[in-house]
């Protein structure tokens, strides 16, 4: 009787295991960034043509590889960073496996360009399909250079998956601002299609890489979060209340250094805010967990964006409650001041708040929605029933629903109402911008466009993400009337 099942060669082997940690170019570059980290380098470059499709390359001035090193990197369960059971269990590197350059190298036509530091002469390995086609010296500078071209060219029916490029160039996009995020010291390049898309500096602290990263719009409505235990260690940033937003994309997880996506604790973040923002909205959040290595598990996935704690509840609890203890001290505190007489009530506005607030009052009156949970309905009828933009604090009822009474104003943010025996607050600011919203929406339905070209243009910073998002929303802008230049 022969034997049905066959031992599968090294070729096929790796082909199956760049299944799983080759998704698609942007785990690709995850794999590359991370052992340029390991590399200790102090800047990495990475280029992507058609979105990693026709060629991605890292460029590290890391440690580098000797000659041997470099032909033995290819080789699956081939790492300089594990030895034993012991190590895997106080993983320090972000890599450990030793199966990513097998894995690519596979699927791809790879040339590598590595010196050691302090070496004269370097090395140039080409790799196609897995199979090493020549290895030379080469006179190159200290670190390393890994170029991807052709990926997938072997396994069509990876390529089929390949999303559209625009998809595509985000996640690697995704992959480098987390990393650039996870390592404020390390300057991070991006260039795509030959054209340069950022350049950060090393950065002096992660405050100053977030304003790098995500804009000083971001930067400067961050604060602090802090705790510190035996075993674990939480630092970071949490936004305040006002730069809530819809989507949860601004929200960076860090494990001992590694981007985590969980939603468990996405939520902890957001128990924290409780009231101080709609249900709907997610805060802005860059938060690293140092932990000892024997309270978390960094071998359970992949592509390694997933950990598992041991105590995940006590993860859970203190992110809960340090984000809290960060927005009592700096929200949450009133703010008294003396020299002002208490004008709210009597304190009048000439003119319709929609003509009072510019662009730049706009940016800095971002205050917080405050209201209970049981009033929630009421703040959503409050903004969704259409009226006239507030002109005047009044005990008028007719610009809200029949039974929302207006007793006054604060700081001329807030309208203060009474409905029953319910106070409600509401942000003068959101209502207004929903105001504004629903008429845009109705005008874009009636196609009646009433469009006045502004005086002075008005220029802003955006964040990476965030131009992406308006470059491909440009004809919706347009359309209502928002004519939009890079500047
Ligand atoms: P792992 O990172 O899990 O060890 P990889 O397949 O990603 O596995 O890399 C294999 C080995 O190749 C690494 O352990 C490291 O010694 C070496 N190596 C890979 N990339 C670099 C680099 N950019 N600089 C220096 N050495 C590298
Ligand atoms: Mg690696």
């Amino acid at each position: 009787m022969t034997s049905k099942i066959k031992l599968l060669d090294e070729k096929l082997i790796n082909q199956i295991a760049a299944g799983e940690v080759v998704e698609r170019p942007a785990s690709i570059v995850k794999e590359l960034i991370e052992n340029s980290i390991d590399a200790n380098a102090n800047q990495i470059v990475v280029e992507v043509d058609r979105s990693g499709e026709e060629k991605i390359r890292i460029t590290d001035d890391g440690v580098g590889m000797s000659k041997e090193d470099a032909i033995l990197c290819l080789e699956r369960h081939a790492t300089s960073k594990i030895a034993t059971l012991e190590d895997l269990k106080n993983i320090k590197s972000m890599g450990f496996r030793g199966e990513a350059l097998a894995s690519i190298a596979s699927v791809s036509k790879m040339k590598i360009n590595t010196k050691r530091r302090g070496e004269n002469v370097g090395t140039e390995l080409f790799i196609d399909g897995g199979k090493l086609e020549y290895v030379k010296d080469k006179g190159i500078p200290e670190g390393t250079v890994l170029e991807i071209r052709e990926l997938f060219f072997n396994t069509p029916a990876r390529k089929k998956f390949l999303k559209s490029d625009n998809v595509e160039y985000q996640n690697i996009l995704d992959v480098i601002i987390n990393a650039a995020l996870a390592y404020p010291e390390i300057a991070f390049k991006l260039i795509k299609d030959q054209r340069p898309i950022f350049d950060l500096p090393k950065a002096r602290d992660l405050l100053m890489r977030i304003r790098a990263v995500l804009g000083k719009n971001i930067s400067d409505d961050m604060i602090d979060v802090f705790y510190g235990g035996v075993n674990m260690k939480m630092t970071g940033f949490i936004g305040k209340p006002s730069i809530a937003r819809a989507s949860k994309n601004l929200q960076y997880f860090f494990v001992n250094n590694r981007p985590i996506k969980s939603h468990v604790l996405s939520y902890a973040v957001k128990q924290a805010y409780h009231s101080l923002i709609p249900k709907e909205r997610n805060p802005v959040f860059v938060i690293n967990f140092d932990l000892s290595p024997e309270l978390v598990d960094v071998n359970v996935h992949p592509r390694k964006s997933e950990v598992k704690f041991k105590d995940e509840r006590e993860i859970f609890r203190i992110l809960t409650s340090a984000s809290k203890k960060a927005l009592e001290i700096n929200i949450l505190a009133p703010k008294f001041s003396y020299d002002q007489p208490s004008n709210f009530y009597q304190e009048k506005r000439p003119e319709g708040i929609a003509e009072q607030l510019n662009f730049n009052e706009v940016k800095e009156r971002k205050h917080a929605l405050v209201q209970s949970d049981q009033k929630n309905d009421q703040m959503a009828v409050a903004s969704e029933t259409k009226y006239n933009p507030v002109t005047e604090v009044s005990n008028e009822k007719s610009f809200l629903d029949e039974e929302i009474e207006v007793i006054g104003q604060f700081d001329d943010s807030f309208i203060i109402c009474k409905k029953g025996e319910n106070l409600v607050l509401i942000d003068q600011h959101a209502a207004h911008e929903r105001v504004r919203f629903e008429m845009l929406k109705s005008e874009d339905e009636s196609k009646e466009k009433v469009i006045q070209n502004l005086l002075t243009p008005i220029s802003f910073e955006l964040n990476h993400q965030d131009m992406d998002i308006l470059n491909s929303n440009k004809a919706v802008f347009e359309s209502i009337g928002v004519s939009i230049e890079h500047f």
